[in-house]
């Protein structure tokens, strides 16, 4: 069991989109071309299901660790998933698109969206993603897969951002209107993305009343990650986890979300830790899905937080857990293989 600041060694896509796009025209339900990227001639297309040594490892990318209150070490949730040529961004909450900004992907690339729930820290990022994203190189549709009530929000985005956009793609830089697009799919539970050998499948969690919730079972090249998104401690998330690989799942310690909300009712308290999983909780959730590696995330990861998350998993749960930090990149393969960090902050001292 490693604290924080370690490293351990240790299923149909269905076509229903719908275009939402701003006031003048861009929506209208029609078909987009598939924007998926070409796979060079000499990469072959993994089964989903089947261990291929010889694939490239699933890596997942956290760019946003954090919770609802803004701080700088921890933005909002979101996590990127990259298999072979495919780029798949799971929530989108405050500061993903810096994230995406240090990992330096191109614009283009961050194109395919897939929502847990709409929360507003789950989905705070939208804008920026969406707007930004298109002014820095994506000239063509943002797609999103997200819960009944996605389709609503995004008409909405539109409708508030349609100065912008009519500025930009109208009258000023004449930006290219294809890139402001937005095609929605909202999903229920099944297979909703199959493509160049990785699969996302939506099972629904258990965070009501806001439902549905939704967490993501992703294969790729017989390697499997299981997103949990935001749920109290859901049967149906362990029934579609098995064989996972690697789970990325949320918790909420008691001891720190009273300290964390001193002047809130206890009513307040205890109806947000209903909402979700004690670190105790999750180690029983863990032992029975048996992960190579278990990661939390949607949690306060302070020094005094990271050790209560752990100390409460390990009373149930011995295998290894870390607590996740933004920008921790999880390689899984034939190992598993964790690395923080993207930036360079010191070059120099040479004498
Ligand atoms: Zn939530
Ligand atoms: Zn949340």
């Amino acid at each position: 069991m490693s604290p924080s600041t370690s490293v351990p060694l240790f299923l149909l896509f269905s076509c229903c989109f719908s275009c939402v796009g701003p006031s003048s025209g861009t929506g209208g339900g029609e078909e987009p071309p598939a924007q998926s990227p070409e796979a060079p001639d000499n990469l072959q297309t993994p089964d989903p299901l089947r261990t291929d040594e010889a694939a490239a490892p699933l890596v997942v990318t956290l760019l946003g660790t954090g919770y609802p209150r803004p701080q700088i070490r921890q933005f909002g949730p979101s996590v990127l998933v990259q298999a072979g040529v495919e780029t798949l961004l799971f929530d989108c909450g405050r500061g993903a698109a810096i994230r995406l900004s240090q990992l330096q992907l191109p614009w283009a690339e961050v194109d395919r969206l897939f929502l847990t729930h709409l929360h507003s820290d789950h989905t705070v990022g939208i804008p920026d993603l969406w707007l930004t994203g298109w002014i820095l190189g994506r000239f063509h549709p943002l797609r999103i897969w997200g819960p009944p009530g996605t389709e609503e929000m995004m008409a909405h985005l539109g409708e508030a951002f349609e100065f912008d956009i009519r500025m930009r793609r109208d009258v000023d830089e004449k930006a290219p209107g294809e890139g402001i697009r937005i095609m929605v799919e909202e999903i229920s539970e099944g297979v909703v993305f199959d493509s160049m050998g990785i699969r996302v499948t939506a099972f629904e969690v258990d965070h009501s009343p806001i439902q549905p919730a939704m967490g993501f079972r992703i294969d790729y090249a017989g390697r499997t990650v299981v997103l949990s998104g935001d749920t109290r401690p859901s049967e149906n998330l362990i029934a579609f986890s098995e064989g996972a690989d690697l789970i990325i799942h949320e918790a909420v310690t008691p001891e720190w979300l009273r300290r964390s909300l001193p002047d809130h009712p206890e009513a307040f308290i205890q109806s947000v830790i209903d909402h979700h999983t004690t670190p105790q909780q999750a180690g029983t959730i863990f032992s029975r899905i048996q992960p190579r590696l278990a990661v939390f995330s949607h949690v306060e990861n302070s020094e005094e937080s990271a050790r209560e998350l752990i100390n409460g998993v390990t009373e149930t749960y011995s295998g290894d857990v870390l607590v996740g930090e933004d920008l921790m990149t999880i390689e899984v393969g034939a190992e598993i293989v964790v690395r923080l960090g993207v930036d360079t902050v010191y070059i120099g001292g040479s004498i």
